[in-house]
């Protein structure tokens, strides 16, 4: 394959080109900044707002803290060394991977393609891109800045349908390496695929991402938060908050709260509204409609299939047995569940392993510590949702059902290159006690190996 020879060649390797490479991504991305947020409003009616937070403005940021970091990222590492091999000295190396395919989804479509491509360009790697086929319109943007900026050996652009096309290039060609971001059922494929060649992959699933609420939380803070992030991009984010566990306490005034904010969000038509986004396509909007008859709606409820349109939606006394409280919901609604004791919340949270995120509203330093330290979750934000994705500080990524490997970062450097151990030993000191015969030298042995 013509990307095997080109990144056996060592140009992708050199400082010069990686930073030269990322540049030109910059440069491109910046170009065509008004032609993506035209094909996110076609795909997904996001506003050029939105877009720069989420999209455009978010991948920019993460060039640019890349290019800054790069350097010292590209460093060998220093390390101890034990007494056992004194005098020697150790240290890693960062070696870029290889060829890598990175497989991308639709709810945002431009950034979890090319986010994963910055840190992968970074490590020295050639790239495999895949976008989704269901935001066909960003798509054609993508492939139009890659084919202008990149040549095909370097980094490939591909699209169609993933069921079709990943198989076909992953039992064909064994990958140095395979990002996937997607659903857990696809991901399920993609790792079998990836076992038997033997490919490390980064899995960066769904999930239900509980959100408590204790009694002590600032209601009217914790309602803006949530109804923030729960509804942008009309539910379709990976990390928005499934659904809300709050203290029977303040349940009633919680859901006031949320309703107030929705209306002064989206105002009482949010089908107009300039900040509000559609369902991608019919499939999607018929799974979660469904989900409308599985409690009592108390705010929204209102759908147009022609539109893709489904209001922000909240759900009272939902089934625990139904879908809504099973599935990953990736749509506007919000079931609003209460609980008395921690106990009675962690069992709900327990039905759903390793959410993605996790996030708790409160004003009391214990209780923040006790629910970090009681679920098992990728990440998350305390008084916060969402928000810690977008801090490049941070590792992002699931943990179990809900992914494998993170990124972000100097995280996504370290997810795209290999850490070479290497220890080297100087000459001059040699001595004999590391050579047979061993005999009689257990006592010195158990001195120095301790
Ligand atoms: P998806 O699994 O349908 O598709 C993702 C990619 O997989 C697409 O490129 C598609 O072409 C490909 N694909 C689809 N079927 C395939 C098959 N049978 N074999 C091989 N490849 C196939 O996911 P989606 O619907 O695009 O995304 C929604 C899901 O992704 C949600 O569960 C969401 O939580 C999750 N997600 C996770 C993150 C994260 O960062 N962890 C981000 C966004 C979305």
């Amino acid at each position: 394959m013509q990307m095997r020879r080109y990144y056996d060649s060592g140009v992708t390797k050199k400082y010069a080109f990686r930073r030269e490479q990322l540049i030109k991504l910059r440069d491109a991305v910046k170009k065509y900044e008004k032609q993506f947020h035209e094909a996110l409003y076609t795909d997904l009616k996001k506003s050029p707002e939105e877009c720069w937070v989420t999209e455009t403005g978010f991948l920019i940021s993460e060039i640019t803290a890349t290019l800054k970091g790069l350097k010292g990222w590209m460093q060998p590492e220093m390390v101890g060394t034990n007494l056992l091999n004194f005098p020697s000295d150790s240290y890693v190396l960062k070696e870029p991977l290889g060829v890598v395919l990175i497989i991308g989804p639709w709810n945002y479509p431009l950034q979890l393609l090319f986010t994963p491509m910055v840190g992968a360009i970074a490590a020295g790697n050639c790239v495999v891109l895949k976008a989704s086929e269901f935001a066909p319109a960003t798509a054609a943007v993508m492939k139009k800045l890659i084919e202008e900026t990149f040549s095909p050996e370097y980094i490939l652009f591909t699209e169609g349908d993933g069921a079709a096309v990943i198989p076909e290039m992953m039992n064909n060609f064994t990958f140095d390496h395979v990002f996937y971001t997607g659903s857990t059922a696809v991901g399920k494929i993609i790792y079998k695929m990836a076992a038997e060649r033997l490919v490390p992959v980064t899995l960066e699933l769904g999930g239900k991402s509980p959100c408590i609420v204790e009694s002590d939380a600032n209601i009217k803070v914790a309602a803006r938060r949530i109804a923030m992030t729960k509804f942008s991009n009309a539910g379709q984010m990976c990390v928005a908050p499934d659904y809300v566990l709050v203290h029977e306490s303040k349940k009633e005034e919680l859901v006031a709260a949320l309703k107030r904010t929705i209306g002064k969000f989206f105002g009482d038509k949010p089908e107009e509204s300039y900040n509000y986004g559609k369902i991608i396509n019919e499939r999607q909007f018929d799974r979660i409609v469904n989900y409308l008859q599985q409690g009592t709606v108390i705010y929204g409820g209102r759908i147009d299939k022609e539109k893709l349109f489904i209001e922000p939606t909240i759900l009272d006394n939902v089934n625990m047995e139904s879908g809504v409280m099973k599935d990953e919901i990736f749509g506007p609604i919000l079931p609003v569940l209460s609980f008395s004791t921690k106990e009675q919340a962690l069992k709900i949270i327990e039905q759903n392993k390793n959410p993605l995120a996790f996030y708790v509203f409160t004003s009391s330093s214990a209780k923040e510590k006790d629910w970090l330290n009681s679920v098992a979750f990728g990440g998350g934000c305390v008084n916060n949702a969402s928000w810690h994705l977008t801090n490049h500080h941070l590792p992002f990524g699931g943990r179990g059902f809900s992914g494998t490997g993170n990124y972000h970062g100097k995280n996504s450097f370290a997810t795209f290159s290999h850490s070479k151990a290497i220890m080297k030993t100087p000459t001059w000191f040699d001595p004999a006690i590391k050579y047979p015969p061993f005999k009689g030298k257990l006592g010195l042995f158990k001195w120095i190996i301790r």
